[in-house]
């Protein structure tokens, strides 16, 4: 099974419709997957939506979508392909919101199953000492939010978009602001149902099938597919306070975010990002954030300059602010930013945590939505983020006018290693993350090529100076690099491969492994 797969490169948005795959032998799929007794069912015509992702780069038409009513819909037609053995290479992706980048939730030729349409009972959060919810795998974070909530709870661990499934994000890692103090949404949750790549329903956590239970997280869709996720949830609070503030140094910055997430800081979430040569920002923020001094706020500019702003963020019940306002008061005295440059917000905790939503709304109305996304996300170990930030910030990237560039810390004694996530090998890491927008016309900067060129200059820069960093969200072309890319974990990737998928059908736009024949 572990043939290298060749990568395809479609920057011209268009594909073939082939309603006869190539791969099918002897098979008429279509047939045979009509025999099939489900709840749900199959579509072969308009499914063109299955070989679109939100990075708008890779476009790969599948043979059928199915839309599974149940968990037997998925078992009996993964079980179905199975059977074929080495007869057929077709394939079966799961495809969560398809919030991927680089087609890794789309199966050429293959079926792509839509788990947004996994009927579950609705549902069922428990209000124990150690409460949880139990979700579909095709569950959106979204919804899980405003079900939580009318029991005073919610999950602790975020993504900075919500509009994502749970089983895509646990297939990766799940991280933004909070990972610092709770971990990756990988490390809360208790317990998983999943369907493997013979069809086999099985629940698995730490105490039953451990092995699936931590391959199957941030295991990119290789061992099995989530049907049911059993979530751990803490208290809610219903407001937030919101703080921006900005460092002309990066080392000051920098110290300042660590100084935050290895402290007993009352924060809830600490991020950051890097705002280079941007003309009005401070302006742009007035909308949705108050200076605390306007005056001296309104005498900033940021014209020519390569800035880094710390964001953080406080939960908090309305009776509690007094108290709230002494402690942030008192941990912001301790950190070295320009004193002019403090901005603050409140908004409730929903609007916060669905904040992304918000720019969504207005990049859609504009058709700035679906526009190809050529992100890269790196993790850096921290004793080389300074080297990073120097030449990457300093030379590579010009101006960030084609999308936001978050950087922030996150602790590592906080995940748990078990899981199929690889990280560098340092206590703590950045996540740096380039979430770049192209203009599908533009060949200048801020084209598709332009932004992949430069992608790959900040992956040489890291490689010629053996930073130690990993991609996050991996995108590879050979099996080289992702063996290079697990590293000493590559060879339990590989027997867990064997042992749940062993026919390698799942997650073919992943291109790790490649079904044989
Ligand atoms: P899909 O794209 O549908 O699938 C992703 C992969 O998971 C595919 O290989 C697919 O086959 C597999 N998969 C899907 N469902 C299942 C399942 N039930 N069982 C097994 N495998 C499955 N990530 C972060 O960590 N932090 C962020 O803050 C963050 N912000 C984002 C903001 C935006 C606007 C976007 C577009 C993405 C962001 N991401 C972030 C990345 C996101 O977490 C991943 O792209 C994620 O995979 C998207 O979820 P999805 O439901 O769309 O998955």
């Amino acid at each position: 099974i572990c043939i290298p797969v060749q990568t395809e490169l479609c920057s011209n948005h268009s594909f073939e419709i082939q309603t006869i795959p190539p791969n099918s032998g002897s098979f008429d799929i279509p047939t045979s997957l009509k025999t099939l007794a489900l709840d749900g069912y199959f579509s072969f015509e308009d499914i063109e939506h299955a070989a679109k992702d939100f990075g708008n780069i890779y476009h790969y038409l599948p043979i059928a979508v199915l839309h599974p009513k149940s968990v037997s819909d998925i078992s009996s037609t993964i079980k179905h392909i199975f059977d074929m053995g080495s007869a057929t290479k077709l394939t079966v992706a799961a495809r969560g919101h398809g919030h991927s980048l680089q087609g890794q939730s789309q199966a050429y030729q293959g079926i792509v199953i839509n788990m947004e349409s996994l009927e579950r009972p609705s549902m069922h959060v428990k209000t124990c000492e150690a409460p949880y919810v139990d979700v579909s795998g095709g569950e959106l974070w979204i919804n899980i939010l405003h079900e939580t909530l009318k029991h005073g709870l919610s999950p602790k661990s975020w993504t900075d978009y919500l509009h994502l499934t749970v089983g895509g994000t646990l297939s990766n890692a799940g991280i933004s602001g909070q990972a610092f103090r709770h971990g990756p949404q990988i490390n809360n949750v208790y317990q998983l149902e999943v369907v493997t790549g013979s069809g086999e329903v099985l629940t698995c956590s730490d105490k039953q099938n451990a092995d699936l239970f931590y391959g199957v997280l941030g295991g990119l869709g290789q061992f099995g597919i989530i049907t049911r996720a059993r979530i751990s949830l803490g208290l809610a609070k219903r407001m937030v306070k919101w703080i921006r503030v900005l460092y002309t140094e990066f080392s000051t910055f920098s110290n300042d975010q660590e100084h935050l997430i290895s402290s007993e800081n009352p924060f809830d979430y600490i991020e950051g990002f890097v705002i280079i040569n941007r003309t009005g920002l401070l302006n742009n923020w007035r909308s949705s954030f108050n200076p605390k001094d306007p005056i001296q706020a309104s005498q900033f500019s940021s014209d020519g300059k390569t800035l880094y702003c710390l964001e953080m963020a406080k939960y908090f019940n309305p009776d509690e602010t007094h108290i709230w306002n002494q402690n942030i008061d008192k941990l912001l005295s301790e950190l070295s930013y320009i004193p002019s440059t403090l901005f603050l917000s409140e908004v409730p905790y929903v609007e916060f945590l669905d904040r992304v939503h918000l720019s969504e709304i207005k990049l859609r109305s504009k058709g700035l939505w679906e526009v190809p996304h050529p992100w890269l996300n790196l993790l850096i170990p921290k004793s080389r983020i300074f080297d990073f930030a120097e030449e990457v910030f300093g030379n590579i990237v010009k101006d960030n006018s084609n999308g936001p560039i978050l950087i922030y810390p996150i602790n590592k004694a906080k995940w748990n290693n078990r899981t199929s996530m690889v990280t560098p090998e340092e206590d703590i890491l950045y996540l740096v993350a380039f979430l770049s927008s192209a203009n599908p016309s533009s060949t200048g900067t801020d084209g598709l090529k332009h932004i992949i060129t430069q992608n790959q200059h900040i992956l040489d820069f890291c490689a010629k100076t053996q930073l130690g960093a990993k991609q996050y969200l991996p995108h590879y072309s050979t099996q080289d690099e992702w063996q290079a890319h697990f590293g000493p974990q590559w060879e339990t990737f590989v027997q867990r491969k064997s042992a749940y998928d062993p026919l390698a059908i799942l997650a073919p736009g992943q291109r790790i492994f490649q079904k044989g024949n």
